[in-house]
């Protein structure tokens, strides 16, 4: 009896390590880590755009979460994107190395063998974080398989999304489905689901269309305003709650929601409360701002040339005057390096912010290498003639932290590297790598417009988070 009520507690106790421990991620940034499941609380810190969480306990409106660097605190589960919890599975006949860090270089600290799995954390430079041994390692992503622990759903965030029979834009469209549908998910590949049909067959779809969470936070419902008043922060929609703080007149929040005339707020220090809306009117976020936007080479100099031949100058410039037009809707005044398929010198570009007076110039480019297997997302800025290392690389950050919350779109970095176009300028610059044009998956996701649509709101949105948090 004794030994029956042992094993009993002993399975309780795995699976409470089961349940809790998934990993999420903050979906808006400077977000308050509170003290407790409780607006009123008092925040600890505020964390940025896709900080990387563990989630430790999981309520019906807030979870109890730790940081990567061991803080722990309450945040309302509205700004947390849960993925769902999945493995790292080895279904080839061989061991599988697992390493330090992520290079083929890096010592080996194990090995997954043939019908093993291991956690699954997150995706660096191409290879897969998990769970081993008590630590988090790195196992090679283009000899393993994503495989989900449970049933799973995702939903689809617009109408006529095409569900394909591969992962992959150029494989045959076998159904569609329409803004709200669910499906259960059981797998995902290099920025797709693998999804099951209500008849019991399995089919594709793009993850950048899709969400896990569909009562969480989307961008696209995030609006500026600013008081028009003294205002005071309550902990619900009416004045029978509990008072926060008071916003001073002319301060700017981010509205994430609304009901019966109140609006539900983050201030920019990362409080959320409630505010009467008459006082707030609606702001344009980049009003004011001067961007120069880089679309890289042109002319003579085509760039990266893609798996399947196509050139990167080309590539560059359409998303860059995509771009523009959503930066100019938040009311910057956006200008470009080049309109047409013309060739600058890089330094002509860094120096061209300084000329107009620019407040940041961004660079954009799409990235190649020898070894088709790598993708991923990576931003980039420059120490070397900046006063401060932080002017570049807020800029960098902001940006990456809101493309990589794209579904699908994986973490390759923010890196400082001597670049001439963010050398020759003293204006804030940055650069990004949107993806690998010589994956070929990658390639097809960033030449559809349904992607690139997708990615430059990202970008866009961490342009104003940059704002935002810099220079108001
Ligand atoms: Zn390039």
């Amino acid at each position: 009896m004794k030994k029956t009520l042992a094993l009993i507690l002993i399975i309780m106790l795995f699976i409470n390590i089961y349940a809790y421990g998934a990993t999420g991620y903050t979906n808006i940034s400077n977000i308050g880590l509170y003290n407790n499941p409780d607006y009123g609380s008092g925040i600890k810190d505020a964390l940025k755009m896709s900080s990387r969480l563990e989630i430790l306990e999981e309520g019906d409106k807030w979870c109890r979460v730790q940081t990567p660097d061991g803080k722990t605190g309450w945040i309302d589960k509205f700004f947390i994107t849960l993925p769902s919890e999945r493995y790292v599975a080895n279904n080839i006949p061989y061991n599988i190395n697992i390493r330090e860090s992520p290079t083929t270089g890096s010592k080996i600290v194990g090995t997954l063998k043939p019908g093993d799995r291991a956690e699954y954390i997150d995706t660096y430079h191409s290879w897969h974080i998990i769970k081993y041994a008590g630590g988090e390692y790195y196992i090679a992503s283009w000899l393993t398989d994503i495989e989900y622990k449970k049933s799973e759903k995702i939903y689809f965030l617009h109408d006529s999304i095409n569900i394909r029979s591969k992962p992959s834009l150029d494989s045959k469209v076998t159904a569609q489905g329409n803004s709200g549908d669910s499906f259960e998910v059981v797998g995902e590949e290099k920025g797709w689901y693998k999804i099951k049909l209500n008849d019991g067959s399995f089919g594709y779809v793009a993850a950048w269309l899709t969400s896990h969470d569909i009562n969480s936070l989307k961008s696209d419902h995030i609006t500026y305003k600013k008081t028009s008043h003294d205002l005071n922060l309550r902990t619900g929609p009416s004045v029978e709650y509990d008072r926060i703080l008071t916003l001073k007149k002319g301060e700017t929040v981010k509205t994430v929601a609304g009901e019966n005339g109140w609006d539900k707020i983050v201030t920019q220090n990362g409080y959320v409360g409630w505010c009467n809306n008459y006082y707030l009117k609606e702001t344009l976020p980049l009003a004011g701002k001067v961007i120069l936007l880089d679309p890289g080479h042109g002319g003579h100099d085509p760039g990266a040339i893609s798996y399947s031949g196509k050139f990167e100058k080309y590539l560059n410039l359409s998303v860059a005057q995509n771009l523009k037009e959503v930066l100019n809707r938040a009311g910057a005044a956006v200008y470009m390096t080049r309109t047409g398929d013309t060739y600058i010198t890089n330094k002509e570009r860094g120096r061209l912010a300084d000329k107009l007076g620019a407040d940041i110039l961004l660079s954009i480019h799409h990235n190649s290498l020898g070894n088709s297997d790598y993708f991923g997302l990576s931003t980039y800025y420059n120490t070397i003639n900046y006063k401060s290392p932080a002017y570049g690389y807020n800029l960098a950050e902001a940006v990456y932290l809101n493309a990589i919350s794209i579904n699908g779109v994986y973490r390759d970095g923010i890196l400082d590297r001597n670049f001439e176009v963010l050398r020759e300028t003293n204006t804030p610059a940055a650069l990004i790598e949107i993806g690998f044009m010589s994956n070929p998956t990658e390639e097809m996701n960033i030449h559809n417009l349904s992607f690139q649509n997708v990615m430059v709101e990202k970008i866009a949105g961490g342009i104003v988070d940059y704002f935002y948090a810099y220079s108001n």
